[in-house]
């Protein structure tokens, strides 16, 4: 099986997809974290990855497809995987689509903002105008990736403004819904 998990910086996504790993046995990987490797890295590609990252926009969609696809041909995710921060646009879903199912935690921004501001453990690239900076980009480029995966039947939305245990809980129960749905689909 095969997860992205969608949502604004702050909605739980780490959390709840390391969760998932867990119970699903399916590794969890981040396209921020794999740009964050690729950034310390001191190439000419490193550096400007790392300006890109500080700056709080996104990287070029040829660029992410051409990595994260790479990155995903590894052999530990040939049996599927959750992955959370990627498809970001459009384009990068279109140039996905294979198979996968999109989990959405939705949070305001309000509540994403003050759980980033009480972190401690802040990023380099987690000033509060890089934060706001990616959530006006999420809005922007992201809301077409929801309409992307509703329109196929493979988008769960939940309300990411609840405990852990909680949004866990939905997730679980919408998954294990949709997935029946699509094996009597397949069936037919
Ligand atoms: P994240 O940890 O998901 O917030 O990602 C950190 C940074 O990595 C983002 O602000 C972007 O600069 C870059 N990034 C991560 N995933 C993507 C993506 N799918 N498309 C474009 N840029 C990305």
């Amino acid at each position: 099986m095969k997860l992205v998990l969608l949502g604004i910086q702050g909605a739980g996504k780490s959390t709840q997809g390391k969760l998932l790993s867990k119970e699903l046995k399916l590794p969890y990987l981040s396209s921020g974290h794999i740009f964050r490797e690729m950034a310390k890295k001191r190439t000419k590609r490193g550096r400007w990855l790392k300006e890109t990252l500080n700056a709080g926009v996104l990287v070029p969609d040829d660029t992410t497809v051409e990595i994260v696809l790479e990155y995903l041909e590894k052999s530990e995710y040939q049996k599927g995987f959750i992955i959370d921060g990627f498809p970001r646009t459009l384009a990068q879903a279109e140039a996905f689509a294979n198979g996968e199912i999109a989990i959405f935690i939705d949070v305001s921004d309000k509540e994403a903002l003050w759980r980033i501001s009480g972190r401690t453990d802040a990023r380099e690239d987690e000033t509060l105008q890089a934060i706001r900076q990616r959530i006006q980009l999420f809005h922007e480029h992201t809301a077409p990736v929801l309409e992307f995966y509703k329109k196929q039947g493979k988008l769960i939305k939940v309300n990411g403004e609840k405990t852990v245990e909680q949004v866990y809980e939905q997730i679980v129960k919408k998954l294990t819904k949709l997935q029946k749905r699509l094996k009597k689909q397949q069936q037919k």
